[in-house]
């Protein structure tokens, strides 16, 4: 029988000891000696560790639920009191009993990786305005660090190596791309693959002189609909964790208490090198910034988040910019292409929605019956002379099912805000729109704004000129009729002087 008493011991010493201990019965005793006593989480997966090692690792989990910890994004201010989440099996994290975790201790990271997102042949814009921001973080890195770290493209496609080029003109030092026939379009399994290949330096590469790290430091996707799916399997194949659709970054020193991090209760320690990844939440009313760290026996690299398109600007590009390109090689497996794209459309161009004299937005509110929402909608823009539908986000990104006569008109181009179209007409009706911040950019220079929502305390109603507290599905279909009938002062002319505040 063991006399180790976890008490005595940092999580580190108790880390050590352990590795002499190869008695199953021993490190039972070691677990329930420290839930009695400190009750550390990181001493408590130290000791599963150890049991995993020795082949016991069954019993161990199915008494704790903290041995697969995989999601490790947290928020500032970083409190967290370090205690257990539920022990409830039932109410534990999902992916606790994950077998495949591959994340590094002690790994050595470099350079900020960003996927290029290609379409048609071309580099989406999105693509350059990551790197311009990449280049710009990673300047200030070398100033602030005094190393100096690569902006790396990755990208993949039927025929990318003059897209690797323009990386290279906007801003990346280095493009590692990898060309196949079957690749001109996203598929899950080759794209995931070969991107946590690609960041794993594994296989056959040109050169592998310019890296000299296990894993990127830092990795970005673009937040698009590729790309959030790429950014998600791609940080769960490298066993890292994900901010996802962030609109700014910035990297710089933390300090931290939280003891699953630091390893010790009561203790502060300082992070160096992190990125902050700030994105919006609770639709857009206050930011939080997310932190990737590492816990002290296991890393959480690369720190990665997907950014939402139009967030930053591109450089000017720079054709004579010296940088590296690199072919990656890797075998393809057959299985990873079951799924065969047989038909594709593009669509000729975006709507334009700027330059109408009305708009007519929906949002949200249309939730309880989408289709029938959205018919309400375009029969009013039919009833105005000059009107257009544009869409919050929130319609964007939702998954309502739409009926096929009117699903067109919940694509992203239709959006308006601070990722869609900024809009001005005389006239911008509303219809159960919240009024994040994100959206009112997009709209608060119009000259009447009438909202229509059912909470007579949405955020709108602070910059509407006419507020109507209904039910859309109500107050549509009567001013429809009523601006057929003629029967409003909503007319772009009867308005062009604005409104005046609430009704
Ligand atoms: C980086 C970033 C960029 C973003 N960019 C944009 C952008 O460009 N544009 C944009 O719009 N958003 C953007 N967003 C999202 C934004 O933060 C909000 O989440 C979004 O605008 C909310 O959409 P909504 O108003 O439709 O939904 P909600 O916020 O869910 O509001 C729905 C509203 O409908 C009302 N309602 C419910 N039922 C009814 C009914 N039957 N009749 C009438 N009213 C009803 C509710 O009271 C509520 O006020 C962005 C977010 C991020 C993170």
């Amino acid at each position: 029988m063991t006399e180790l008493d976890p008490d005595d011991h940092t999580v580190d010493e108790l880390t050590a000891a352990l590795e002499t201990i190869d008695d199953a019965d021993d490190l039972q005793s070691i677990l329930e000696a420290e839930r009695a006593g400190q009750d550390r989480a990181t001493a408590r997966e130290a000791v599963h560790r150890r049991l995993e090692e020795i082949g016991t690792a069954s019993d161990a989990e199915s008494t704790d639920g903290d041995g697969g910890d995989t999601d490790d994004a947290e928020s500032e201010p970083d409190e967290a009191d370090g205690e257990d989440p539920e022990e409830d099996d039932a109410l534990s994290h999902p992916t606790r009993d994950k077998k495949h975790v591959r994340a590094l201790e002690d790994g050595d990271y470099a350079d900020m990786w960003i996927f290029c997102e290609t379409q048609g042949g071309e580099l989406l814009d999105v693509s350059r305005e990551m790197l311009g921001k990449g280049r710009e973080l990673m300047d200030q890195f070398e100033a602030d660090y005094g190393d100096q770290e690569a902006v790396v493209a990755f990208l993949m496609g039927d025929d990318c190596e003059d897209l690797a080029e323009e990386c290279i003109a906007y801003g990346a030092d280095v493009a590692v791309y990898h060309e196949d026939e079957r690749l001109e379009r996203f598929l899950h399994d080759p794209y995931t693959e070969i991107a946590a290949h690609m960041a794993r330096g594994e296989g056959t590469v040109e050169s592998t002189d310019w890296r000299e790290y296990d894993e990127p430091r830092y990795i970005l996707f673009p937040a698009t609909n590729n790309g959030r799916d790429l950014s998600a399997k791609v940080q769960a194949e490298l066993d890292s964790g994900l901010a996802s659709d962030c609109s700014d970054l910035f990297i710089e020193e933390s300090e931290v208490s939280n003891p699953v991090k630091t390893g010790e209760p009561g203790v502060k320690k300082t992070v160096e090198k992190v990125l902050h990844m700030k994105r919006p939440d609770f639709s857009g009313f206050e930011y939080s910034t997310i932190l990737c760290l590492d816990n002290p026996n296991r890393d959480f690299h690369p720190q990665g988040c997907s950014v939402i398109p139009g967030s930053f600007d591109p450089m000017e590009p720079d054709a004579d910019r010296d940088g590296l390109i690199v072919e990656h090689d890797m075998e393809l497996a057959d299985d990873w292409f079951r799924v065969d794209i047989t038909e594709h459309d593009r669509l000729e161009a975006g709507i334009d929605l700027t330059g109408h004299d009305v708009i007519v937005c929906l949002g949200r509110g249309i939730a309880d019956d989408p289709t029938a929402g959205m018919e309400l909608g375009l029969d009013l823009v039919d009833a105005f002379e000059d009107a257009a539908l544009g869409i919050t986000r929130g319609i964007v990104t939702s998954s309502y099912q739409f009926e096929g006569h009117v699903e067109a008109y919940s694509a992203e181009e239709r959006q308006i805000g601070e990722t869609g179209q900024v809009v001005a007409p005389d006239v911008y009706i509303a219809a159960g729109v919240s009024g994040a911040v994100q959206h009112k950019v997009g709209m608060d220079e119009s000259d009447t704004i009438v909202a229509i929502n059912t909470d007579p305390d949405a955020r709108i109603r602070d910059f509407s000129d006419y507020f109507v507290e209904g039910d859309l599905f109500e107050v549509l279909p009567r001013l429809t009729e009523a601006i057929e009938a003629g029967e409003t002062d909503l007319e772009p002319e009867a308005v062009a002087d604005g409104g005046e505040d609430d009704d």
